[in-house]
């Protein structure tokens, strides 16, 4: 595929290759841009902001809901790209599609409540003769930069918003995911946007994310990635606005009179959905040490029933890891905590970039799987003795972004809400849990602001004061 820059489909004689991450068989290619295109595409993103600003919004409105439509009708087309560029299942896939479409209708939705209010001037005295009010404006060209493990609703998460609120976006999806964000530009440009409004530079962000982060006339980064990158962009960026959906290891809590049925499904679910490259991903399990024997041999049971294979076969639960080099990471992390005397249950081995959905316990402190951000298929189960405690080991991390909690006392909940650091605590789910139009992102390392169509078109808008002195 080419990439879209000035309302053209451009092509570069230097190209990156696409693969399937279960064979490495080469699908596509795309170029590999440079800063120079960057540029192209910012210097096309001031003319695109002046068009999208002035675009009426029921005008927004047809373009998202007409994207929308355009990827309920080729639900199955997009799902086939993000499973064969990225290590989703067919049926994740299908559901990520399905959730693109529906983020894309929520956004054209947002699009009408972009709303202002009047002002009392006149309840501060001295300002008796002025009336006015405020509205919300769009912030200008938007620097776009996406991770792999969504390829295609985490785009439409912030491609949906920027648009709806009047905003133009240069867009950098992931080297090893681009055509899911590339079909996307398509759709959005048949829906009827105007071809300026977007352009998407395909490349590696080592090249080309300086020339994207540091351009003053960018008024905005919205980034979904890792926390190491994030900060590296906080560095550079300067003075302008900053979106972060970071990275996390959200802790699951598991009372002693959780329903241990539910706790167990969810959990195997939320560790390995994605193959574990999930955000939102469970990674540390904290169990209360009365169910923790049963709770243990039932999720290594459910664990063991996973059937590995190829993303696009029907009857595959988890794919590949999306490289090699990152299912490597993950078997020398789990190495390593083997090696301080961690108990391997299940798994643990690797093929190339398939790995075996595993499951460690007596995990000792300070390994790096249990204090880092693992992103790949591998859970930590934890005994504690109460809830203090396995409140004071969830918290001990960097990271903030999910949590979940399986308990039936009311009393337990609300304290675990109260005192768990995250931006989202789920109750009777794993942390594993979101929908498209509730706020979401994290504290500490975990992020800075919210996405979810309402919160992220406030944080692409700003309020303007108007004032009228009678
Ligand atoms: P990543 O390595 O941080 O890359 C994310 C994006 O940033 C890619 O497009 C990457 O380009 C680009 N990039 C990397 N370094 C850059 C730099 N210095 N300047 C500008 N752009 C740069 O993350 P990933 O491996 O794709 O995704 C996994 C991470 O994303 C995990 O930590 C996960 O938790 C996080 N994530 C967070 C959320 C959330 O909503 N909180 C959702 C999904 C994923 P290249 O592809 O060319 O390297």
């Amino acid at each position: 595929m080419k990439m879209l820059i000035h309302g053209e489909w451009v092509d570069r004689e230097e190209k990156i290759n696409v693969v399937d991450p279960y064979d490495g068989r080469v699908i596509d290619t795309v170029p590999s841009g440079t800063a120079k295109d960057v540029k192209a595409a910012i210097d096309s993103a001031e003319e695109g902001f002046r068009i999208n600003r002035d675009l009426p919004v029921h005008k927004r409105i047809e373009i998202l809901k007409g994207t929308a439509n355009i990827l309920d009708e080729r639900q199955e087309e997009f799902a086939r790209t993000i499973a064969t560029e990225g290590s989703k299942t067919i049926k994740e896939a299908r559901k990520e599609a399905f959730r693109a479409a529906q983020t894309m209708t929520v956004a054209a939705e947002e699009a009408r409540r972009i709303l202002g209010e009047t002002i009392p001037f006149d309840s501060m005295a001295g300002s008796e003769n002025r009336v006015g009010y405020y509205y919300r404006f769009p912030i200008g060209i938007i620097a776009a930069i996406t991770p792999f493990n969504d390829p295609l609703n985490l785009v439409a998460h912030k491609l949906g918003p920027a648009i709806a609120g009047g905003n133009s976006v240069v867009l950098k999806p992931a080297t090893v995911t681009p055509l899911s964000a590339l079909k996307l530009g398509e759709a959005l440009l048949e829906a009827g946007l105007p071809p300026k409004v977007l352009n998407i530079v395909t490349g590696y962000g080592s090249k080309i994310g300086d020339a994207m982060v540091t351009d003053k006339r960018v008024r905005m980064i919205t980034f979904t990635g890792g926390t190491e990158a994030g900060e590296e962009i906080v560095r550079k960026a300067g003075l302008k606005k900053i979106g972060m959906e970071l990275g996390s290891n959200s802790p699951v809590v598991v009372a002693e009179d959780a329903d241990l049925e539910l706790a167990v499904e969810s959990s195997v679910s939320g560790a390995f959905w994605a193959v574990g490259q999930n955000c939102i991903g469970v990674q540390r399990i904290y169990i209360h040490e009365a169910i923790y024997d049963r709770f243990e041999s039932m999720f290594v049971e459910r664990t063991k029933k996973m059937k590995v294979g190829r993303q696009l076969d029907e009857d595959t639960d988890m794919g590949p890891m999306i490289t090699e080099g990152e299912a490597a990471r993950v078997e020398a992390w789990v190495r390593e905590a083997v090696e301080k005397s961690a108990t391997l249950l299940t798994g643990g081995t690797r093929e190339g970039t398939v790995f075996q959905p595993t499951v460690l316990s007596n995990v000792p402190e300070g390994v790096t799987i249990a204090c880092e951000e693992v992103f790949g298929p591998a859970v930590c189960l934890f005994k504690v003795k109460d809830m203090d405690e396995a409140v004071a080991k969830a918290n001990d991390v960097r990271f903030g972004l999910h949590a979940g909690v399986f308990t039936k006392d009311i009393k337990t909940a609300f304290k675990l809400i109260k005192e768990i650091d995250v931006g989202g605590i789920m109750i009777n789910d794993s942390s594993d849990y979101r929908i498209d139009l509730m706020p979401f992102g994290g504290v500490k390392y975990s992020g800075l602001g919210r996405e979810g169509l309402k919160f992220a078109l406030l944080e692409m808008t700003e309020p303007k004061v108007v004032c009228f002195n009678l």
